[in-house]
């Protein structure tokens, strides 16, 4: 018998409200005063621990109390007595456990693979298919109605060597867009910029505004308009040079086939909150560049435990190409959840090298950030 024939004991779930610094909008919804997420730890019979986070937005993926309840009631007697080697078997079965809930489906996925590093002696990149990269290019998103206060934000982010930044659009009108995008373009230009409008656009109105944003020059503009607006997104694709990426259109491998035969975008935005596990997240990476789009390491509102885990899975997927925006545990969150910060440095995110995650939730914080707890074998 191998160290991963031993079973799985202990499924441990925290939900948790962490403070932000500032109000944040968005095409589809505002986030303001905390973001919450849930937090699950599995325990195998010889003490080793795996930990895992669902990242939650109830306008997008879904709410931290569905994640919550499919973790306790429907996914832990998927778990519970199951050898931690059969990770495969054990997503499967979940996938069918039940629908949708992809955040909580992200957090078990994690959860095993970072129990299944911590016992094999390896880093999760390594379970996932070997290191690609040492280093994620780090970008930030600019979405504060304060523009004064994003302002200050850039200076910093330039002050931290930080070379990307990506300014939320379509939540206020055309004009407050185009203004910022002047004031980035000259005061911030040695920033790149993407631009997301996160489905922030009607039918009517996306045509014009997407061609003068479009004037700008930006890497990508990301889901100008609602996500199951396929003609629309291919007819916006159509009509400008700037690659379109897809976002709340593609969440896993199945979306990704349709956003490949409609011709709705030029790359993809992957996250492991919308795939429902890592390596969901690579099957759309890997359709992605097998069509020639591009892909970009995107997420949802996270802490770093999240963080960690689209780091290893970008770090073992090639086709992500276009950098990542784990930045929320450095600049929006007003405490991160780690025991260690998660690490960036010079405006990069550093791939871990220990076994696992490499880095795991301080317990005194999850105790202090709680709403609810259920820790039980
Ligand atoms: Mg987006």
């Amino acid at each position: 018998m191998t160290d991963l024939e031993q079973k799985i004991v202990a499924m441990d779930l925290w939900h948790l409200a962490l403070p932000v610094v500032s109000r944040r909008d968005h095409g589809i919804g505002a986030v303001e005063g905390s973001c919450e997420i849930v937090v699950v730890r599995l325990r195998a019979e010889g003490g080793a621990e795996g930990w895992g986070e669902a990242s939650c937005w109830s306008v997008f993926t879904g709410s931290p109390e569905a994640s919550m309840a499919a973790l306790d009631r429907y996914l832990r007697p998927v778990v519970l007595g199951r050898s931690v080697a059969d990770r495969g078997r054990i997503m499967q079965t979940a996938a069918h456990a039940i629908a949708h809930c992809t955040e909580a489906k992200a957090a078990l996925d994690t959860a095993l693979l970072d129990l299944t590093g911590q016992i094999a002696g390896l880093p999760v990149w390594a379970l996932l298919g070997g290191r690609v990269r040492d280093r994620i290019p780090l970008s930030c998103s600019i979405a504060n109605p304060d523009f004064a206060q994003d302002l200050d934000l850039m200076a910093r982010l330039r002050d931290d060597g930080i070379g990307i930044i990506k300014l939320k659009t379509g939540f206020s009108d055309h004009a407050f867009d185009i203004m910022r995008l002047e004031r980035v373009s000259t005061e911030f230009a040695g920033f790149s910029v993407r631009v997301d409008y996160n489905q922030g656009l009607t039918v009517d109105e996306a045509p014009a505004r997407v061609r003068d944003v479009a004037g700008f020059a930006p890497d990508f503009i990301e889901q100008p308009v609602r996500a199951d607006q396929h003609a629309m997104m291919a007819r916006l694709r159509a009509m400008t040079d700037v690659p379109l990426l897809a976002d709340e259109s593609v969440f896993g491998p199945e979306d990704m086939m349709r956003a490949v035969q409609g011709g709705i975008c030029d790359g993809v935005s992957i996250k492991i909150m919308k795939s429902g596990g890592l390596t969901r997240a690579q099957d759309v990476a890997r359709m992605a560049g097998i069509n020639g789009l591009t892909a970009y390491g995107g997420d949802m509102f996270e802490a770093g435990l999240a963080h960690l885990a689209g780091t290893h899975m970008i770090a073992a997927t090639p086709e992500i190409t276009l950098g990542c925006e784990f930045y929320q545990a450095s600049y929006y969150l007003s405490e991160d959840i780690l025991e260690e910060p998660f690490a960036v440095e010079n405006g990069q995110v550093v791939v871990p090298d220990g076994p696992g995650l490499g880095n795991r939730p301080d317990p005194d914080k999850l105790g202090h950030f709680e709403i609810s707890t259920r820790v039980a074998a």
